[in-house]
């Protein structure tokens, strides 16, 4: 079916790239605990801070820095819990998020656009943020707006690129609500690209991918991406 209804759902999101913890930092000692879990993530699976503490380590040595002045001795533990936080999003399910879904009619587009992510350039382990602009076209059911927000924050926390942070939301949407079409685009800034190598500040990288009606549909497609880029 061609969704045409210009009562299609849009909401803009406005949440910030930001940690999905409460913004505390508990100090804990680099041999405190070898394995930490974030508290406000249960299901999260382990990272070995004590292992990362002393790569670190090795960086700062390697650049000719001394790890034990002053400045530099907590550092270390930081930036294991730094990875920590990035990476909380490796070994979780992000698609429990969806498995609530309501039963409703409606049958046109569903789009929730502009849903900020930071997430980790696999390659060179730097950020690359930017937006999601995620749509569906429903089969009898739906879910909660902010769930579509909390699967991109927990997809965006893993080492990757822009093309499968893409690839996954969208199988994500499909699957699990049997979604009869599915439009995902993200938008981003890649520091691999903007800080170091070439060097291209304001470049945006722009990834789509489109499944059901959105791939076999002209029409249709042109008309979610229409949505998608508010030309609607
Ligand atoms: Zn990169």
């Amino acid at each position: 079916m061609e969704a045409t209804n210009p009562e299609s759902v849009v909401q803009e999101s406005t949440s910030e790239c930001s940690s999905n913890g409460n913004g505390k930092t508990a100090a804990r000692s680099p041999s405190e605990h070898a394995l930490f879990v974030d508290p406000n993530e249960p299901k999260l699976d382990h990272v070995d801070l004590p292992r990362i503490e002393a790569a670190v380590r090795s960086i700062l040595s390697a650049v000719g820095e001394d790890p034990e002045r002053d400045g530099l001795l907590e550092t270390p533990a930081r930036v294991a819990r730094m990875y920590a936080e990035m990476f909380a999003g490796m070994r979780s399910d992000p698609g429990r998020h969806l498995a609530k879904v309501f039963e409703e009619d409606y049958d046109e587009i569903v789009l929730v656009r502009d849903i900020s992510f930071c997430s980790m350039c696999e390659h060179h382990l730097l950020p690359f943020t930017g937006h999601a602009h995620i749509a569906y076209l429903p089969s009898g059911k739906v879910v909660g707006l902010s769930k579509l927000a909390r699967v991109v924050e927990e997809v965006a926390r893993r080492p990757q690129v822009q093309e499968r942070l893409t690839q996954t939301l969208a199988d994500l949407v499909e699957n699990r609500l049997s979604a009869r079409g599915v439009a995902v685009v993200c938008e981003a800034t890649h520091s691999c690209m903007t800080i170091r190598g070439v060097r291209k500040p304001g470049s945006l990288c722009v990834t789509s991918a489109m499944r059901g009606i959105f791939r076999d549909d002209p029409k249709s497609r042109s008309e979610v991406l229409g949505l998608i880029n508010h030309k609607v």
